[in-house]
């Protein structure tokens, strides 16, 4: 049975680490084939079909296995009467694609801030919390009740944090140190975070072979960047996630090598960590690794994990060679050539 995977490719330098990635995808060698069809999201779906996401690209992404999301430059769209949405917010919403599965791991021979090892997995609740609703709708879900007051509001359920919570567990279950720390703010938000972290408690109970214990996101900040190793699986709410896993990615080599996969409970979409870095577009100097690592991801989420192992493998025996490393890492090889290195390789016997 051939597979279907939706790619968009986005904006800014979404096309270039599209192609990358794609070419990567054409030389791995699938236990079950994939068909690839593609479609327009952001300003070139904008000028076509006059909406950043137009209603049949959702529906062709709930009809995929799997959807490899390009990064999007919402922040410069026109406004939702416009046609301007979060094509990413949307997605996550009408896919359900509640966690947000970011590993953070430094690349043997590559140049990182980092102090010692860093191998950890921020997973991010991904439709609540600071950023429930405005994940499609800038905007939505703050009020200005008086010029100069402006009010945002926090959603957290008891559904939504268990469902995190089970997929942090499950994730450590298969890990070799087996840990779950729980990043909160709960001495302050005690209702929110209270909730949340109660619900996390009670599913810790499950998982008696993973440990368990719980850090104020402020103390895990600062944690990170001293020993990033008393980490494993970080469980966390939506805008804690999105924050910790930029600084836990940076620190372990750049966001350029930062993969994340969305997950829900029938659809699944891989997206790099980064944005649409609009400064480097169009100029082939993306480095396309944090979307190839995602597609990685979403192999193995597909049970495709040969070719999984195979792509991982492969890009990081190159980034060990400083000649084939995208200017991002101090080199000198472009998007494209990156991942016509990866295909090369990876086309090659063993
Ligand atoms: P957006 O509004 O889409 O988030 P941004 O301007 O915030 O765009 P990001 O994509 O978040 O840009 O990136 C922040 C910085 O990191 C930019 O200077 C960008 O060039 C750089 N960067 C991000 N991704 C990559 C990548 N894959 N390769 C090289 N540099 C990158
Ligand atoms: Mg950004």
């Amino acid at each position: 049975m051939t597979r279907q995977l939706l790619a968009l490719d986005g904006d800014g330098i979404g096309p270039e680490i599209m192609a990358a990635t794609l070419a990567v995808l054409d030389a791995a060698r699938l236990r079950t084939p994939i068909r690839v069809t593609r479609a327009d999201i952001g300003f070139a779906a904008l000028e076509t079909s006059g909406s950043t996401i137009p209603d049949d690209v959702i529906a062709a992404a709930k009809a995929a296995d799997g959807v490899l999301l390009g990064p999007v430059s919402h922040n410069a769209y026109p406004p939702r009467e416009d046609g301007g949405l979060n094509p990413s917010g949307v997605l996550r919403r009408e896919l359900e694609l509640y966690a947000n599965i970011r590993p953070a791991r430094r690349m043997d021979g590559v140049p990182a801030p980092a102090n010692g090892p860093v191998d950890l997995i921020v997973v991010r609740e991904n439709l609540e919390g600071f950023y429930a609703d405005r994940n499609m709708h800038a905007g939505v879900g703050e009020v200005m009740p008086v010029p100069g007051v402006a009010l945002a509001t926090r959603k957290i359920t008891a559904d939504g944090s268990r469902r995190i919570a089970e997929a942090a567990f499950r994730l450590a279950a298969d890990r070799p140190d087996k840990h779950v720390t729980a990043v909160h703010k709960a001495n302050v938000m005690r209702l929110s975070d209270g909730l949340f972290l109660d619900c996390v408690r009670d599913v810790a109970q499950g998982y008696p072979d993973v440990t368990y214990d719980e850090v104020l996101v402020d103390a895990a900040a600062a944690h990170l960047v001293r020993d990033a190793s008393r980490f494993d699986v970080i469980v966390t709410t939506n805008m804690f996630g999105d924050i910790l896993s930029d600084l836990a990615s940076e620190l372990a080599g750049g966001l350029g090598l930062a993969a994340s996969l969305n997950v829900g409970p029938h659809h699944a979409a891989a997206q790099a960590q980064h944005g649409s870095a609009p400064d480097i577009a169009g100029q082939n100097r993306a480095n396309p690794v944090s979307l190839i690592l995602s597609l990685a991801m979403l192999l193995r989420h597909m049970n495709e994990d040969g070719a999984a192992t195979a792509i991982e493998g492969t890009v990081a025996d190159l980034l060990k060679d400083p000649s084939t490393r995208t200017p991002d890492l101090g080199g000198t090889m472009g998007t494209r050539e990156f991942g016509a290195a990866v295909a090369a390789r990876m086309e090659t016997p063993t």
